[in-house]
């Protein structure tokens, strides 16, 4: 029988974080969730379940200043957490290059934790992101906050300059016009402006969402073709193939031929991961990455075993994805025909009425009038109209990341549309009211 954790697709993301006290630098926390927003705001007792150490007023509110994202599920993160919160103890360090030191034991004889600080903390990220048992994942280390960043570099570059790059590292720092730089909060709330740190973190599959889609296309209309790696003719409806990722490539293949051709291409450049023993690292049983053999183009491992995992695990999940898409495509189509009709609607508004009449007759001129008013009236409608899509789309930033493709077309639309109508109004009537003018 499979067990429940084998047969869950691989998680959208799972992370290891470090979360500080905004009151207090010093107090410092290591956890691992899913789901970094919704975790912060059980430490800041904003919703139940924090955990007891992070409980106390005066250390409230917390922040998330960095933290590790790639992990395949729920217990890669705690061996990976455990082994950073436990960096005297975890096997996974070598001794010799063992930065903290237990000096002191416990009564029972155990050593006692070390107290970690930020820059102990960072040190040892640095050794585990880099050690064999964690490098084959496709972890990222996330930066939030600017002086960590700066302290990261600085261990980084003397810790190790050819290591350092090994590290994927990404930054998103507060925007500086987002709100006061009182050091508070921040991390706690989204506030105004763009959405940054553990906020703008994808918590779903909707960055997979094309190359879900992609891949349901080729297997619903069995265009599987042959293995890329092996060209025996894949069967459709059978065996384990796996897609290439990259847009517009449409090699599929055996999973154990592209597994094969992944880590030959490994072994060709030497090995996969930089550092010590090289023995640990010789014969690697699972890929990392390489190149499609097809587009040439970049392949993650982690990423095909994710579209697999939720093909084979989650076809619901793979139907919401698909469904989405298809209703993000409709959206964009029906707000394109919208704006083109209020564009065109815009341009007639705004030529003078009567214009190509040689004697202006009075009845003609009362019927452009009446007409003009129609037209403006319809104007207002639309224009009220674009302002709710506006807001509309506003919302689906704050509630979806995966929709994040859909409402850049949708805002884009919406403010055509109303620069439209807004031009249409100040060109055809400079006495009509302020409020129109979005
Ligand atoms: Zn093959
Ligand atoms: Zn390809």
């Amino acid at each position: 029988m499979a067990s429940t954790v084998s047969s869950r697709p691989i998680p959208a993301l799972y992370t290891v974080y470090i979360l500080r006290s905004t009151m207090r630098h010093a107090s410092l926390y290591i956890g691992s969730t899913p789901d970094p927003p919704r975790r912060l705001k059980q430490h800041n007792g904003a919703i139940k379940g924090g955990a007891a150490r992070t409980a106390r007023e005066s250390l409230r509110p917390w922040e998330i200043v960095s933290l590790v994202s790639g992990f395949p599920g729920p217990v890669a993160a705690l061996k990976f957490e455990w082994a950073l919160t436990n960096p005297h103890l975890s096997l996974h360090i070598p001794s010799e290059s063992r930065l903290s030191v237990a000096h002191q034991k416990k009564r029972n004889g155990h050593p006692r934790r070390p107290p970690a600080s930020m820059q102990s903390i960072l040190a040892n990220l640095h050794l585990l992101l880099r050690v064999p048992s964690f490098a084959r994942w496709p972890l990222r280390l996330h930066i939030f906050v600017p002086e960590v960043y700066a302290a990261w570099n600085k261990w980084a570059s003397e810790a190790a300059a050819s290591a350092a790059n090994t590290i994927e590292v990404v930054t998103d720092f507060r925007p500086s016009t987002s709100a006061s730089m009182d050091g508070v909060s921040g991390a706690d709330a989204p506030g105004p402006g763009p959405a940054w740190g553990v906020h703008a973190l994808p918590l779903d599959y909707g960055p997979m969402r094309d190359y879900v889609d992609k891949v349901q296309d080729i297997f619903t209309f069995e265009r599987e073709g042959d293995c890329t790696v092996c060209r025996t003719a894949l069967l459709p409806g059978k065996g384990l193939y796996a897609v290439c990722p990259n847009t517009g490539c449409e090699a599929a293949g055996h999973l154990r031929c592209w597994s094969d051709h992944l880590l030959e291409s490994e072994a060709a450049s030497k090995h996969g991961c930089d550092h010590t023993p090289e023995s640990l690292c010789d014969a690697p049983l699972v890929p990392r990455r390489g190149h499609c053999p097809t587009c040439g183009g970049p392949v993650v491992w982690a990423d095909m075993m994710k579209e697999l995992t939720l093909r084979l695990r989650a076809p619901s999940e793979v139907d919401k994805l698909v469904k989405a898409k298809r209703r993000q495509e409709k959206a964009t189509a029906k707000l394109a025909a919208e704006a083109q009709k209020a564009a065109d609607l815009a341009a007639r508004a705004a030529s003078p009425p009567g214009l190509d009449a040689d004697v202006p007759s009075p009845t003609k001129t009362t019927k452009s009038a009446v007409k003009a008013t129609r037209t403006r009236k319809r104007a207002t409608e639309v224009t009220a109209k674009a302002a709710k899509i506006t807001k509309t789309a506003r919302v689906t930033k704050a509630t979806s990341s995966a929709l994040t493709k859909a409402e850049k077309p949708a805002k884009t639309a919406a403010r055509s549309m109303a620069a439209g109508q807004a031009s249409a109004v100040l060109l055809d009537q400079p006495d009509v009211p302020e409020i129109i003018i979005l």
